[in-house]
């Protein structure tokens, strides 16, 4: 069993991804901030279909292509009930549930804050994750409709699945994410991955995937002592133009 994942930028600062379940060939799209980029992505791989989309919240950024691909493709939608507001879906999940792509399975788990029906799809045995709008490199998600707790909460079940959990984010904000974390962080090993995560920025690479352990280590949220000081660190965050 093993995943071929594929991640391309889409819109200004989203990332789309294409899923390949090596086994059968079946391929699913994480959220769909772009049509015309998803389809355009889907030629290059040669891999000639597209049978699932898999959305983690109703945000357009991340729903806004689901008519298309499927008018497109005949896909799947499967997503949480909060979709409807904004894109057609097929199957409603909620955390618990399993998506299967071919014989990979998609552990479902919910992860409320940024949105209040957000949910992440993980394959445990691969250790690959994609979590939407929860968590970025050195970052974590506004929180538009939930309240701190509940990130910090979703954050927690994030940081407690296996370090080399490679984790797939939504957006690529990392270079302001960086100045933050420098902003609350001081140690020299934090110096260290801000000017690593820098230089891949100004060779234009992506700081996408990263992983479990990078962002226990690094991650300002991540790194806050209880949700009463992760609340303090995200309104610090919304405030910050360092
Ligand atoms: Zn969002
Ligand atoms: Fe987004």
């Amino acid at each position: 069993m093993s995943l071929d994942i594929r991640l391309f930028p889409c819109l200004s600062d989203n990332y789309g991804f294409l899923v390949r379940d090596e086994a059968t060939g079946l391929v699913a799209a994480i959220d769909t901030p772009d049509a015309e980029a998803i389809l355009a992505a889907l030629e290059g791989t040669g891999w000639g279909r597209l049978d699932l989309i898999l959305n983690t919240h109703w945000h357009p950024d991340h729903t806004q292509g689901n008519a298309r691909l499927q008018a497109e493709t005949r896909c799947e939608i499967v997503g949480p009930e909060e979709v409807r507001r904004a894109a057609p879906i097929d199957r409603v999940v909620r955390g618990g549930d399993t998506v299967m792509l071919g014989e990979t399975p998609f552990e479902v788990t919910d992860t409320p804050g940024h949105t209040l029906g957000h949910i992440v799809y993980r394959s445990a045995a691969d250790a690959h994750a994609f979590v939407g709008d929860v968590l970025f490199n050195l970052g974590c998600g506004r929180l538009f409709e939930g309240a701190p707790e509940q990130m910090w909460a979703s954050l927690r079940t994030l940081s407690a699945w296996p370090d080399e959990t490679v984790i797939w984010c939504a957006h690529e904000y990392t270079a302001a994410n960086v100045r933050f974390a420098l902003s609350l962080d001081h140690r020299p090993e934090m110096a260290a991955r801000a000017r690593e995560l820098l230089a891949m920025r100004e060779r234009g690479e992506a700081t996408v995937p990263t992983t479990i352990a990078a962002e226990k280590a690094f991650n300002p949220f991540l790194r806050a002592a209880d949700a009463a000081d992760f609340a303090a660190r995200r309104a610090a965050k919304d405030g910050f133009s360092g």
